[in-house]
């Protein structure tokens, strides 16, 4: 199937085995010097390999390893690699995925070297591409740069890789549902050249891989060999187009803004294919948006001369920063449809800080909205083509990647962000591009985010709630926290009260819920405190011990009633809780004990406690005066904890999946479902504001004013 293609990249093999082909192969074409290039985990899985095969078939190798388990596309990556080229190095030989090939392809281009590349996992379409995705300066950037002169993919290697790098493969091939129709409306609107033996080399492998994508979780080979071969055939169709077009839309420019951003912001993006599908997904609910209400309109007759009307308005208007959602009668009928859909100048400036100048210098003017009017039943054709935003979702899910923008640390502003100005990096025309010119884009952008908020609880059996800034603001109740539990209640959903509070305890707690007149029972209350004492009942080295307990009266009573003998002299063990009694001589002795290696457990990792009057400090800051005397931190167990994870599951028996938290503090009430596969819901009735969000590393799944807003997306399943 590889052989029409030669005269781009001379070898391709996908198969089972090839691995053992690569030092003949090599030889063969007369290559003598050969640069093996790997990262610790390539090169145990084909890289020592690779090496030895060659050297045992008489060739000479010299091995480049980068240090890092994830080198980055960077200058710093460059620099390794050029220092280990010398001009007698006939090839370089990559061993790897996506960094590697494409630092490979570019240093390869630089030098003026051959480069080749042993695939070892089917994680993105760049190994045929003519472009490396590169990362200099901070900057994305894609330099043109060579194809390889051979591929080879050993397909059992593949089948063995970790299922997140073949479900962004999945991800990154399934983006070419959105991309293709991009490209159509591309076609129809502005004539773009849209060869057929091109478009079909990618649509084949792409229908194939959908028929085949059920059984990817088993890792069944031969689909496995078809994602590979999918993933090789897109690159080869870029080249083949002279462009990225055949692989990559509006779900590619949606991945590259959240990339910018993110790196931008000092955040962590995911992968380049999970990303792709995450924006697959968003694109398909945009165009299922777009199809409704195209049907709509045909039915009602779509009033043109209408919106001709605002966008003269929008051309005459000269500050582009003011919303012009218009208030004439007739206007309003239409809303969705009038918001202003030309770029905020300062909005660009924000998004784009350097790179805005180019952008700003290179807006292209909106299509007559006639044009738009006479395509009008082609493209609903292209909308009612398209799979539904669910199906495949099912597809990447199936593989446990992430199908929403907040499982991979998409806020809902930088998502709206996105949709409204990922069109602005790259002047090719697709759906956000017609969002824009019909005018739409912004109430678009909306609907997106409402639509996975709506999703985000989907599956929640058991509310875990905070208590102090969640239910309570210290000593008073909120006016709505009754009836919101009495919403749960109606709605079949079970709950549970979590306080990371050890000044208190249980029977405190209980007490003070009653004369709130929240109605409680002693199994629904759970705290810190219960997490550390479950913990410790099962160390055996330890149960019945001496403890010196650095904490409240409360906390010292807990530990005695659990079978434990209090000691300020000669302990077993130490622990550390919200210690509002503390003085000097507790604080001398605490740090010595703690110095003199005894195991030391911290109850919770709250650095302050919210009062009346501000913040008192807590037993994290605590801690950390510990820490700084003795160089020694402890083991946390209430929340973000994964022990009071654990603690809650076998205490409620509900799953992971099954339980959100909600609560006011990012660092604890949402940290604890990060990386997990529980929810969280931040109430704005706490401690953190709105403006909080953007230097956040945790994410909520839904960000609520308070419970009373909350009620509103919590509905009987
Ligand atoms: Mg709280
Ligand atoms: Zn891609």
């Amino acid at each position: 199937m590889w052989e029409k293609y030669k005269d781009i990249i001379p070898h391709i093999a996908v198969d089972s085995g090839v691995i053992n082909t690569v030092a003949d192969w090599v030889l063969l074409s007369g290559y003598k010097n050969v640069l093996v290039v790997c990262d610790p985990n390539t090169f145990r899985v084909a890289g020592d390999f690779v090496i030895k095969s060659l050297g045992a078939a008489g060739g000479r190798v010299a091995p480049c390893m980068f240090a890092e388990d994830e080198p980055l596309p960077n200058e710093r990556s460059i620099g390794v690699l050029t220092a280990a080229y010398s001009p007698d190095i006939d090839l370089i030989l990559g061993v790897g995925s996506g960094t590697i090939n494409d630092l490979c392809t570019y240093v390869g281009a630089k030098v003026g070297c051959a480069s080749a590349i042993v695939g070892t996992a089917p994680s993105m379409d760049g190994y045929a591409s003519l472009g490396s995705a590169m990362l200099i300066d901070g900057v994305k950037v894609t330099p043109p740069t060579q194809c390889p002169v051979a591929i080879f993919c050993d397909v059992d290697i593949l089948s063995a890789a970790p299922l997140l790098l073949t479900a962004a493969g999945l991800g990154d091939m399934l983006g070419k549902i959105t991309a293709h129709a991009d490209w159509r409306l591309a076609h129809l609107l502005v004539g773009e050249p849209m060869p057929e033996d091109i478009v079909s080399i990618v649509e084949s492998a792409l229908d194939k891989i959908i028929n085949g994508a059920p059984y990817l979780p088993q890792r069944v080979p031969a689909v496995i060999k078809s994602v590979t071969e999918g993933l090789i055939l897109s690159g080869i169709a870029m080249s083949l187009y002279g462009d990225s077009r055949p692989a990559s839309g509006m779900e590619h420019h949606l991945a590259h803004f959240w990339e910018m951003r993110m790196l931008a912001l000092g955040q962590a993006p995911a992968l380049h294919g999970i990303k792709v599908g995450v924006a697959t997904i968003i694109g398909l609910y945009l165009w299922q948006e777009l199809g409704n209400e195209l049907v709509g309109s045909a039915e009602q007759g779509v009033d043109f001369s209408f919106w001709s009307d605002s966008r003269a308005n929008d051309l005459n208007e000269s500050d582009t920063n003011e919303p012009r959602v218009s208030s004439t009668p007739k206007r309003e009928a239409h809303t969705s449809l009038l918001i202003a859909n030309k770029p905020k100048v300062s909005e660009i400036r924000r998004l784009y800080g350097r790179s805005s100048d180019a952008i700003l210098q290179t807006q292209n003017p909106n299509l007559p909205i006639s044009l738009i009017q006479d395509k009008w039943q082609e493209i609903l054709d292209i909308a009612k083509a398209l799979p539904s935003p669910e199906e495949i979702a099912k597809l990447l899910s199936a593989l446990g990647a992430p199908v929403t923008p907040t499982e991979i640390s998409i806020s809902e502003e930088l998502l709206r962000d996105s949709i409204v100005y990922a069109r602005e990096r790259k002047k090719t025309y697709t759906l956000l591009q017609l969002l824009g010119d019909l005018g739409c884009l912004e109430d678009y952008a909306g609907r997106a985010c409402s639509y996975f908020a709506k999703n985000a609880l989907a599956g929640v059996k058991c509310f875990v709630l905070d208590m102090d800034g969640t239910i309570y603001l210290s000593d008073k109740v909120f006016p709505f926290t009754a009836s919101f539990l009495k919403h749960l209640e109606k709605t079949g959903k079970d709950h549970i009260f979590y306080t990371n509070n050890s000044s208190q305890n249980a029977a405190y707690y209980l007490t003070k819920l009653e004369r709130m007149g929240i109605p409680v029972t002693p199994d629904k209350l759970m705290m810190s405190t219960h997490v550390l004492l479950e913990f410790l009942s099962d160390c055996p080295d330890i149960a019945g011990k001496r403890v010196f307990v650095s904490g409240t009266k409360a906390l010292r009573d807990d530990f005695e009633a659990a079978g434990y003998t209090l000691a300020d002299d000669d302990p077993d063990f130490v622990v550390l809780g919200f210690d509002m009694d503390m003085d000097y001589k507790r604080l001398s002795k605490l740090c010595d004990f703690v110095r003199s290696g005894l195991p030391y457990y911290g109850v919770h990792i709250d650095y302050n406690c919210p009062v009346e009057s501000g913040f008192i400090p807590d037993c994290g800051s605590l801690a950390a005066a510990v820490t700084s005397s003795t160089g020694r931190t402890p083991d946390f167990f209430g929340k973000p904890s994964r022990y009071t994870l654990e603690y809650i599951i076998k205490k409620t028996g509900y799953k992971e999946e099954e339980l959100c938290f909600v609560g006011d503090r990012l660092y604890t009430d949402i940290a604890i479902a990060s990386g997990t596969k529980s929810r969280s819901v931040l109430v704005l009735s706490g401690e953190t504001k709105q403006s909080d969000l953007a230097a956040s590393k945790f994410i909520p799944d839904l960000i609520v004013r308070d419970l009373n807003e909350l009620e509103s997306f919590i509905v009987r399943s």
